[in-house]
């Protein structure tokens, strides 16, 4: 019997030790090559078996695009380019997981011997290049930019044969660093790129990607993937070679050679660590800057599809808990209850009186997700059963109300997950109402109950409290006259507003009492506030604002009648687009694809792609005049310091405040920019090495003088150098960098001159 039980035990442990193994697939979009390495190296390697996957690689297929296989659920994840994103704007619910590359390795490649270094050399020649607008935008961004027009090249059909630069029958072909040159190299035939990247253009390439409802029902599992695949990058990348003699025995549809394996690996792996970012990372600010080049191109964007489309570890973001929480989690599940009478708070949603949502709800899915506890939810018709019911323990917590003294001495409170100025709603003749000294012997309506009806009365004897059982009806009684006034949180009023169609009504002015929005649990379970506790502080504001925007942004749209005003803007729109093509047409995009490419998107100062043009018009003005340039290096002491003790965005805050300074303390025609992370240059025209030094003497102790937010003090160190006789242009900036370096070594703080 003993042995049977024990054997029974083993059966057990055998069945729940493991993760079940979970099926998904992903599509390639291309054929087999480095380019998916990490794929292979995380299924042969058993790094997503480990993550519980059986993980099966979709060969590529011309006919198949990942995008549709991915949103008609044929495929779980996909791999795309940048242009996923104009698939998001046109309504595919798509989402971006990890970049593998961070820059795109898509250039224009030609002949070493046609010597075409520059865009303006492409201007008469021939370019094979797909027609796909999307697929190429970087490189048309680009030509935009350099003020050439599409007019002045001749496109040719695409033949993916890469020879065919070398025998004639084009002068450049767009196609892959990663690839072509070393199959020309191969052939004894150098080559010359042009890439998007060096001009501004640089987009993500290979963006592992999957469904919104992928990331909604299977949280666990898009990390699980996510990182398996992560990790088979990071082996790959680690061993090129092993990998590439992987690829060519089982995965090598393309019949590579080793060594173009090996090539390709070596290019893409700096691709993929370029920026010193993690492996994988996305951010939405590229992106943004990403759908601005394509708003300039003329392909439309929705600064609200961009929402989402980056994903967010929720999951990563564990919450840690003490063991005695784990344990308390363990034993119970939490019993959570809510109203359905409190939009957009908790409510049904239009249509299913079953579902339950709204801000407080989401809130809560966010918390159970992030702890990992079991929860069961109590429905509560009214806000009296509530207390009864936390008073008599017959639930844990309750989503949303605010703290006061007399609910205190039954129950515990949670930190407040999110804030609201109570605002004063009135008939839309009023005008705007500086606060609430402004009601003064009118009647306002307030919900009996709440805390802020008991402090207005209190704080303003002289305005007479109109108690009501809801908002809605203090609205009600607004509209028909019967009070001056309705006070409530601005969520609250904004939906009530909307859905009731008081179009007469309107918020003329906000209040002092903000109302904090918190759980409340039954008063002998400090461990679940403990736990909410934590769970609140892990979320992040980006993350709060989503769950706001979810609910309250669209209640000021809907249910209004713009029929006309749409006809208005339809009509307008495309008189717009008409004028945008033309002007498109013109290549008169160029100057803000142009300004876009050459600014640097934190300071606004412009970046290394202009510092770079501008040393080389002083340096050829140099050799014309003979009129002396000085180039001055900043960087900044003991930064990584700054970023450690506050903390990176505060690390951010203060390269920008020092660009504004220095900005403010130089000469009209000197040129400042970020020339890399927190180092920065100014080039100063007419300028000698002594005049150079004094700039710097005055930069110096402006800088020492200054009190930066947060950080207070801080000190730069200088190298400065002047345009020399025989100098080829990069000597000059050699010489800075090197006085800067000895600046560094003598102790900081310091000006050195080369
Ligand atoms: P020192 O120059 O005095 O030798 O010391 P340092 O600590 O400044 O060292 P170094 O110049 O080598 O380090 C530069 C640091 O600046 C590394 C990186 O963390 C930080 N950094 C670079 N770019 C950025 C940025 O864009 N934002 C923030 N917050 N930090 C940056
Ligand atoms: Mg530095
Ligand atoms: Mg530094």
């Amino acid at each position: 019997m003993k042995y049977y039980l024990i054997l029974l035990l083993l059966c057990f442990s055998a069945l729940f030790g493991q993760p079940p193994i979970e099926k998904v697939s992903v599509k390639l979009q291309w054929a087999d090559q480095f380019q998916f390495a990490g794929y292979y190296v995380a299924k042969e390697k058993g790094f997503y078996q480990d993550a519980g996957l059986d993980v099966t690689l979709q060969k590529f297929d011309p006919k198949k695009l990942a995008v549709d296989e991915v949103m008609a659920g044929r495929s779980t994840y996909g791999i795309g380019r940048s242009s996923l994103l104009v698939d998001r704007m046109d309504g595919k619910d798509v989402v971006a997981l990890a970049a593998i590359f961070q820059s795109s390795p898509f250039v224009l490649l030609s002949a070493k011997s046609s010597d075409i270094q520059t865009p303006r050399d492409l201007i008469g020649k021939r370019i094979m290049m797909t027609q796909d607008f999307q697929d190429t935008i970087s490189i048309r961004a680009m030509l935009n930019s350099q003020d050439i027009r599409l007019d002045q090249i001749k496109f040719l059909e695409h033949s993916y044969n890469p020879i065919d630069i070398a025998n004639g029958k084009t002068d450049v072909m767009a196609c892959y660093i990663s690839n072509e040159p070393f199959v020309l190299k191969e052939k004894g035939i150098e080559t010359n790129s042009i890439s998007p990247e060096a001009y501004g253009f640089d987009f993500y390439s290979d963006i592992l990607f999957t469904s919104e409802s992928e990331v909604h029902n299977h949280p666990k599992r898009v990390r699980a993937f996510v990182d398996a695949t992560l990790k088979g990058w990071e082996y790959a990348f680690e061993h090129i070679e092993e990998t590439s003699r992987l690829i060519k025995e089982r995965y090598n549809g393309q019949n590579k050679s080793l060594e173009s394996l090996i090539y390709e690996g070596q290019v893409l792996k700096e691709l993929a660590y370029r920026g010193n970012k993690p492996l994988g990372s996305v951010s939405v600010d590229k992106f943004r800057r990403i759908s601005d080049i394509y708003a300039v191109m003329g392909i439309h964007q929705n600064e609200k599809r961009l929402e989402g489309f980056v994903y967010d570890d929720n999951s990563r973001q564990t919450v840690s808990l003490s063991a005695d929480e784990h344990s308390f989690l363990h034993m119970n599940t939490i019993r959570y209850t809510a109203t359905s009478m409190w939009p957009p708070f908790n409510f049904y949603s239009e249509g299913n009186s079953a579902r339950l949502q709204g801000v407080a709800v989401d809130f809560w899915k966010l918390i159970v997700e992030r702890t990992g506890m079991k929860s069961t939810f109590v429905a509560s018709p009214t806000w009296a059963g509530i207390m009864d019911a936390i008073k008599s323990k017959a639930v844990d917590v309750t989503l949303g109300t605010s703290l006061s003294k007399e609910k205190e001495t039954y129950a515990l409170f949670s930190k407040p997950y999110a804030s609201f100025p109570n605002v004063i709603v009135t008939n839309k003749t009023i005008d705007f109402l500086p606060g609430l000294e402004a009601l003064s012997g009118k009647r306002v309506a307030m919900c009996e109950g709440y805390s802020v009806t008991e402090a207005v009365a209190s704080k303003y004897p002289n305005i007479t409290v109109v108690g009501v059982e809801d908002t809605r009806e203090g609205l009600k009684l607004l509209s028909s006259g019967r009070v001056d006034a309705v006070i409530d949180i601005l969520p609250v009023v904004a939906y009530l507003m909307n859905a009731d169609h008081h179009l007469d009504l309107k918020i003329s002015g906000t209040t002092e009492f903000v109302f904090d929005v918190r759980m409340m649990i039954r008063n002998d379970y400090p461990e679940l506030k403990a736990i909410i506790d934590k769970a609140i502080d892990s979320i992040t504001p980006a993350e709060r604002q989503r769950i706001l925007n979810r609910y309250i942004a669209i209640t000021y749209e809907d249910r209004v009648d713009y029929g006309w005003i749409y006809a208005v803007i339809l009509v307008a729109l495309f008189i717009i687009s008409i004028f945008m093509y033309r002007q498109f047409e013109m290549g008169k995009y160029h100057k803000r694809l142009l300004k876009m490419a050459t600014t640097d998107p934190l300071t606004g100062l412009v970046n290394r792609i202009r510092l770079d043009e501008k040393l080389l018009e002083c340096h050829q003005f140099y050799q014309r005049t003979g009129r002396t340039f000085s180039v001055i290096i900043i960087d900044l002491d003991y930064f990584k310091r700054v970023n450690d003790t506050f903390g990176h965005l505060i690390g951010d805050k203060t390269l920008v405040s020092l660009s504004q300074l220095v900005s403010d303390n130089i000469r009209t025609i000197d040129t400042l920019g970020r020339w890399g992370g927190e180092e920065f240059m100014i080039i100063c025209p007419e300028t000698d090495s002594d005049g150079g030094k004094q700039l710097a003497e005055k930069i110096q102790s402006v800088i020492e003088q200054y009190d930066f937010p947060h950080i207070h003090t801080l000190t730069c160190s200088f190298g400065v150098s002047e345009s020399r006789e025989g100098d080829r242009i990069e000597n000059v900036v050699g010489r800075a960098d090197s006085a800067l370096y000895r600046a560094k070594e003598e102790g900081r703080n310091r000006i050195c001159l080369s």
